[in-house]
């Protein structure tokens, strides 16, 4: 029995544990229906505490007995948990527990995937495998013994004992129990080492299923580059003696930094040439870094309680992308970096589940792994960052380690050490983290004698959780440009702190054109009137590479907007434009690609919006369509180039040079389709010898309506790869019509490798629905309906996969009211299913109440 209302925590009642846990012992007696689970755990009183009730979470445990220094007890169970007198000094408490892996289907806990044993604790999973305070403030060291007819048997630190049935693990770094891990199954090991900077040597490993060892080397060498830039650019060295990672098939997120023991879904770590692409190698790459960039923030510094997710994840997406920015090309990062964050956390930020870095309220915690509290606290550190300058941001770091180290720490904690490193007062800054919401930034200009001057304004609308809305610290970067396209004014950060605020640049000899928001200093709207001769200009001069690319989409989006409302022909600046663009060789083809790129129908869904037009998906899709057949045909004499000049000579890999050719040949590819109907992009199908010629072919073909025999050759090929058969389900659907891409999405999940209880499957079948804008918002409701069908069958499987799809509803206000309604009754059905779960219980109600 689940309680059925849930309850509201609040950041403002945080009390610490009235115990601090100085030691734990686990033992794991391992069976698919009857895993046995002893704990002996050591408590004393916590003097910092004031509440001294002995609370230990649980749930959907079978408590077989348990003692108090030895002396059997009969604690008071509830639903969540259990509580016991207990004696005023220290003791050991010892239970016994019995759970069922093989029922668990939430993947939440101790669970089994393909009869292999894995965890997944965080937020709140370890209350689920034993009695314990299940909250990131209680800190201890463990060892953990495991039973089991398995080969490899893994838990977190150094092993001491290992054999066949029989392993025992220490971990000497004291962590909260959402980083406990355990492992057992019938794995293969792809074996390596790292030499660390003070010359120890660790073991690394990549554990995975036989069949996939050939998809670890790319995995391997990507830790490996992070180990050794952790140590170079933080000067962070790693701390155990093994590194671990394990491949598993059915897992919610991408990847979980378990102490010494990452748990990776299998999509985000196995990879090769032929069934992986270009995209799957860089994320790979990136979230291989993210998770073991997690060792010092998150692991050795963690959070209080969970309100405080942003200072792990945000910092850590930080240092992953600054990860990817030197192993790669940093502007191509950064504005990939911002096409997400528009599209992601942009939506979450205006809607109705906004909420600020910093939640001060939460039902479900895994409704908050979000991309406000990921990509919005990472924009928050790069802001930071700017702000105090690179050194200083350093310093700041070195003394948050130095400080901070086996602490489980706040926000105040972060900003103190820069406060301390730099002697600003941070207060104003701080409203990065507690208000919701992207702020405006309005600009007018004024030219006198000589004297540029730009008047800023900010504003920020309030919100549930923001009701009175103060002024933040937005840095506005900033450059000049002369009327011939010279910089009479190098970048400079301002700082905006007031509501309104003026910027002179005295003795300039004309007018110049200004370069707002450099690197998009700031996740803010920039609110400016800028004619199309201007944005055209920027296109053509701007040296900072975000601010020529910001310059080509805004022309794209004013031309498809146009197109969409009025019908009007695609716009000549922008044609042209993105020709001189796609003919400058000097320019590195990635960021060639992505100037390329249209803006997404539901980025144009949310400008219209904004305009105060209500969008109409189908106008936007045929708007995207025209101006792509526009585009290909103003591009015809060039492309057969472009093509030629991004063939790829010599064995493939995944490297920056190859990968953006192939991302421009891929574009230039699907102008092309629009042209020849498809015939080049069979023939690129056919010789295909990598993953990446393959999908974009394959992608180019269905768009155009074609390819049907490809598909069908497609299955054949690649039936008994998991990871490339979700390609193969998420293609059909994204690139189907939009008038169609309902029934294909129906279609695929009557066939028989629908294995929808597989959250990559799930995704990769009705995630790709949501992806096709048009076809998601098919007049019809079809699209909608199914969504709804599915969700509610699968929140008594997996709730927190259901809850974190519902998000697809959440900018259901920007459209007409048929829609609307039409979305109404699904949420209402949702909300409406028996048992529904509390996480999706609580993100429908936000969605349909706000
Ligand atoms: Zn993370």
């Amino acid at each position: 029995m689940k309680d059925t209302a849930p309850q509201t925590i609040y950041l403002k009642d945080y009390t610490p544990f009235g115990f601090v846990v100085e030691s734990v012992h686990l033992t794991f007696d391992l069976s698919p229906n009857a895993t046995r689970v002893t704990s002996r755990i050591a408590f004393a009183p916590n003097p910092e505490a004031t509440d001294h009730k002995f609370f230990l979470h649980g749930e959907e445990l079978t408590l077989i007995k348990a003692a108090i220094d030895g002396q059997p007890v009969t604690p008071e169970i509830t639903d969540e948990g259990l509580t016991c007198p207990v004696p005023d000094a220290s003791f050991v408490w010892e239970c016994e527990v019995e759970i069922d892996p093989q029922g668990n289907t939430a993947l939440e806990g101790l669970y089994m995937s393909n009869g292999m044993y894995c965890t997944q604790c965080e937020a709140e999973g370890f209350r689920k495998i034993t009695y314990y305070p299940d909250r990131p403030d209680v800190m201890s060291v463990f060892t953990v013994e495991i039973k089991g007819p398995h080969p490899v048997l893994l838990s977190n630190g150094n092993p001491q004992v290992q054999g066949e049935g029989h392993a025992i693990w220490h971990d000497p770094w004291p962590k909260p129990a959402y980083l406990f891990a355990l492992v057992a199954g019938e794995l293969v090991a792809h074996s390596d080492s790292f030499a660390t900077c003070s010359g120890k040597t660790v073991d690394l490993n990549l554990y995975v299923r036989a069949g996939d060892e050939g998809k670890c080397a790319f995995g391997m060498e990507a830790l490996k580059k992070s180990m050794k830039w952790d140590e170079e650019v933080y000067g962070r060295e790693y701390d155990l003696d093994v590194f671990n990672i394990v491949a598993v098939d059915d897992f919610n997120m991408g990847a979980m930094e378990n102490k010494g023991l990452n748990v990776f879904n299998s999509s985000a770590v196995l990879a090769s040439p032929e069934t992986a692409t270009d995209a799957n190698f860089e994320r790979i790459e990136a979230i291989i870094a993210h998770e073991y960039f997690h060792n010092w923030t998150g692991n050795r510094i963690t959070c209080r309680d969970w309100f405080q997710l942003c200072l792990k994840e945000g910092l850590t997406v930080y240092r992953d992308s600054q990860f990817t920015s030197d192993l790669r090309s940093a502007p191509v990062k950064r504005i990939s970096d911002v096409i997400e964050l528009r599209a992601r956390q942009f939506p979450e930020d205006q809607g109705p589940l906004a909420h600020p870095v910093r939640p001060e309220s939460f039902q479900e915690i895994n409704n908050f792994y979000t991309a406000t509290v990921y990509e919005k606290g990472a924009e928050v550190i790069g802001m930071l960052k700017r702000l105090v300058g690179d050194a200083d941001y350093a310093r700041a770091l070195d003394l948050y380690f130095a400080r901070h180290d086996g602490q489980a720490c706040t926000i105040e904690d972060w900003l103190q050490v820069f406060e301390d490193v730099t002697g600003r007062d941070l207060t104003q800054f701080k409203r990065w983290y507690s208000q919701a919401g992207t702020p405006r930034l309005s600009v007018r200009e004024e030219w006198n004698d000589g004297t540029y001057t730009l008047h800023f304004a900010q504003s920020l609308a309030a919100s549930a959780s923001t009701s009175d809305p103060q002024p933040q610290v937005i840095p506005i970067s900033l450059g000049l440009l002369g009327p011939n396209g010279d910089e009479v004014h190098a970048t400079e950060t301002l700082e905006l702190t007031e509501a309104t605020q003026s910027f002179a640049f005295e003795g300039l000899a004309a007018k110049p054109i200004p370069s707002i928001l450099r690197g998009f200093s700031a996740p803010v709207v920039l609110d400016r009137e800028v004619d199309t001769a201007e944005r055209a200009f920027l296109l053509a001069y701007d040296t900072d590479p975000f601010n020529r690319w910001e310059a080509g989409r805004a022309l794209a989006r004013e031309t498809l907007m146009n197109m969409a409302t009025s019908g009007a022909p695609a716009g000549a600046d922008y044609l042209d434009g993105m020709l001189a663009v796609l003919r400058d060789a000097d320019l590195d083809p990635a960021y060639r690609a992505l100037m390329l790129g249209q803006p997404s129908q539901s980025e144009l869904a949310a400008a219209l919006a904004e305009a105060g037009t209500t969008p109409d998906p189908d106008a936007i899709w045929q708007a995207s369509e025209t101006l792509a057949l526009t585009m290909a045909q103003h591009a015809q004499d060039v492309l057969p180039r472009i093509l030629a000049e991004c063939r790829v000579d010599g064995p493939y890999r995944p490297d920056p040079d190859q990968t953006s050719k192939r991302a421009l040949g891929a574009r230039a590819l699907s102008l092309v389709t629009r042209l020849d109907g498809g015939t080049q992009a069979a023939a690129q199908y056919s010789a295909a010898d990598n993953m990446t010629l393959q999908l974009s072919a394959l992608g180019c073909l269905l768009a155009a309506g074609k390819g049907s025999e490809e598909v069908a050759a497609f299955y054949d090929q690649w039936q008994d790869d998991r990871l490339v058969i979700d390609k193969w389900f998420g293609m059909q659907i994204v690139q189907a019509a939009p008038d169609k891409a309902a029934a294909v999405a129906e279609t695929l999940t009557e066939h028989p490798d629908f294995n929808w209880k597989n959250p990559n499957r799930f995704r990769a079948t009705l995630g790709a629905l949501v992806m096709n804008h048009a076809g998601f918002h098919a007049a019809d409701g079809s699209g909608y309906r199914l969504l709804a069908n599915w969700l509610i069958r699968l929140d008594p499987v997996n709730p927190q996969t259901t809850a974190r799809m519902c998000s697809a509803f959440q900018t259901w206000r920007r459209y007409d009211s048929d829609r609307q309604s039409k979305i109404a009754t699904e949420l209402e059905r949702i909300a409406g299913a028996p048992d529904l779960s509390p996480d999706t219980t609580e993100m429908v109600s936000r969605i349909r109440d706000a």
